[in-house]
């Protein structure tokens, strides 16, 4: 059985400078749960899209659309935990083209009220579970790992020594996973947020035309969340286990625009084979929610979604923020961030 159909936001943010410089125009539109495309050379061809929530940034906060990280937080990130506590699994990835807000949607930055929704998360876990804590039939255990796909090779972030290439396989119940990835058990935020610190300096980051420090890796945080209830008058002790799966995409953008050669090349073409499964797999899920008929899951053809399987499909919640550049010099690759979130709803 398919899981729920998977919950959508696109986020658009404000101009860098880059395009202040080429003095761009916002060619992005959001009223309500739509969003608008104009296309900069034909300005009467828009394009309409509804997703579950469409998020501007880049005016002010009386703005109708406007979301702050809290609301983002609390839209995707609080209701995925919420089915985490109920015993599904979840996953949360964050798409589009480098530069367009993947990280801060997902990570944030440091400063107060800029967290994203992984900081966020970890935190609102920590405050839940010390909510229920009176309830002495109750038992949690937390433990988090934290790997990047870099050309269909995973690398543990948590030992970043381990510079091999970590071998994936299958348990014959659990499914795909990482042979031999560190997997810490962690009692506090704090104890979460000085593994992430770490996790995130040793991400691989290699610099292309379109931005210095874009990121051609999907980084994947996971936590899994163990609930144990002791049934006095069986003298049972039942467990749920919950994956969460927290992911960074590596940029959209096609590798032709980045002026890539050789070895850019090749990551772009590995990098859009996760990202071009991870679309086909997301929509062979929706077209299953909606025909209600079986269908082929291309899970294997990309380690991405060979490790997500049991995060995407079966017993689990799927929510996706595309995040947007306003700017008109980047209509093709928003055009094509946009098709792809329609195509996951
Ligand atoms: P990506 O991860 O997609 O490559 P980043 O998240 O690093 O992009 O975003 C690029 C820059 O834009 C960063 O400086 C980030 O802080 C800023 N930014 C992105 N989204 C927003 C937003 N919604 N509001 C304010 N600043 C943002």
């Amino acid at each position: 059985m398919a899981g729920a159909s998977v919950k959508v936001a696109v986020r658009v943010r404000p101009f860098n400078s880059r395009e202040i410089g080429k003095e761009s125009k916002c060619i992005i539109q959001m009223s309500g749960n739509t969003t608008t495309i104009l296309n900069p050379k034909q300005p009467k061809e828009n394009k309409s899209f509804n997703f579950d929530f469409s998020y501007w940034s880049h005016t002010t906060p009386e703005d109708i659309n406007y979301a702050s990280q809290m609301q983002v937080y609390k839209d995707i990130g609080e209701e995925m935990l919420l089915h985490a506590f109920e015993g599904y699994n979840v996953c949360i990835f964050a798409y589009g083209q480098t530069g367009a807000g993947k990280s801060y949607t997902m990570m944030g930055r440091q400063e107060q009220d800029q967290q994203g929704i992984i900081p966020l998360l970890c935190e609102d876990l920590f405050t839940k579970i010390n909510d229920s804590n009176n309830d002495n039939n109750m038992s949690y255990s937390v433990e988090v790992s934290y790997m990047e796909i870099y050309c269909e090779r995973v690398r543990d972030l948590l030992n970043p020594k381990n510079k091999g290439n970590l071998r994936v396989r299958e348990h014959p119940l659990l499914g795909p996973y990482v042979e031999d990835l560190s997997k810490l058990a962690v009692t506090s935020y704090n104890d979460i947020q000085d593994l992430m610190d770490s996790g995130n300096k040793a991400r691989t980051v290699a610099a292309t035309n379109m931005n210095e420090t874009s990121s051609r890796s999907h980084a994947v945080f996971n936590i899994i969340f163990t609930q144990k209830k002791y049934d006095m008058d069986t003298d049972n002790t039942s467990e749920k286990v919950s994956k969460i799966s927290l992911v960074d995409l590596a940029g959209s953008e096609r590798a032709d625009s980045t002026g890539a050669k050789g070895t850019r090349l090749k990551e772009g073409a590995n990098i859009n084979k996760s990202l071009t499964t991870l679309g086909k797999v997301i929509s062979a899920l929706a077209e299953i929610k909606k025909k209600k008929v079986e269908s082929f899951i291309p899970y294997r053809d990309s380690v991405l979604t060979w490790l997500l399987r049991e995060n995407l499909g079966g017993n689990s919640r799927t929510a996706m923020v595309a995040a947007l550049s306003p700017a008109d010099i980047n209509y093709d690759e928003t055009l094509s961030t946009l098709r792809y979130a329609d195509r996951a709803k």
